[in-house]
């Protein structure tokens, strides 16, 4: 869990290989069914191009076939859940989740993160007045899920705000010794 621009999917990336664990971003699954044109991609277009959530009932059963298929090899999720519903749905499904971490990260740095993003990868919702509304939805939005996903499990919170890895090294230790 964290803010856009928290370094989600730098941190996943690393964690996934180095663990063994298949990496689910549900934002690059939608941003690849968008540019395939498929219907789930026609569906979540402009929604995801606003920087709101798309609805529930269009990511849950997604993701969770995914997690399930991944049973075996273990499974890291990055993007999800972020409404209460599909806390729920996840905390209650086939797999729950083992372990949460929260990557946490001053306002000011996440915006500076995801203009200097815009530059390299073009993406269409890193522009300044739809990084401040991802914000807000996060805030207000996915910021309470973690309050669920804490009263069911272990959640740890790290400051993300350092280099990536200072940040991927205290996510290792807190694995290793919680
Ligand atoms: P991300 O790459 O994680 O920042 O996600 C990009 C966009 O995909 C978000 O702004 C949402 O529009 C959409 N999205 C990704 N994950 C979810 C989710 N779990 N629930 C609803 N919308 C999502």
């Amino acid at each position: 869990m964290g803010p856009p621009g928290s370094g989600k999917g730098t941190q996943c990336d690393r964690l996934a290989t180095r663990m063994g664990l298949r990496h689910l971003s549900t934002g690059e699954l939608l941003r690849s069914e968008v540019a395939a044109g498929s219907e789930l991609g026609r569906r979540v277009a402009t929604t995801m191009v606003s920087g709101s959530l798309v609805p529930d009932e269009l990511i849950v059963d997604v993701v969770l076939t995914r997690v399930a298929a991944a049973v075996g090899a273990g499974y890291l999720l990055d993007g999800f859940p972020r409404s209460s519903s599909q806390a729920h749905a996840l905390l209650d499904g086939p797999v729950p989740p083992d372990r949460v971490i929260v990557l946490e990260v001053a306002g000011n740095e996440l915006v500076r993160r995801m203009l200097a993003r815009a530059a390299i990868e073009g993406r269409a919702d890193d522009t300044a007045e739809i990084i401040a509304h991802r914000l807000a939805v996060y805030r207000e939005s996915v910021l309470p899920v973690v309050e669920i996903l804490a009263a069911r499990g272990p959640v740890t919170r790290i400051d993300a705000g350092r280099a990536p890895d200072v940040v991927a090294a205290e996510i290792t230790a807190a694995l290793e010794t919680e």
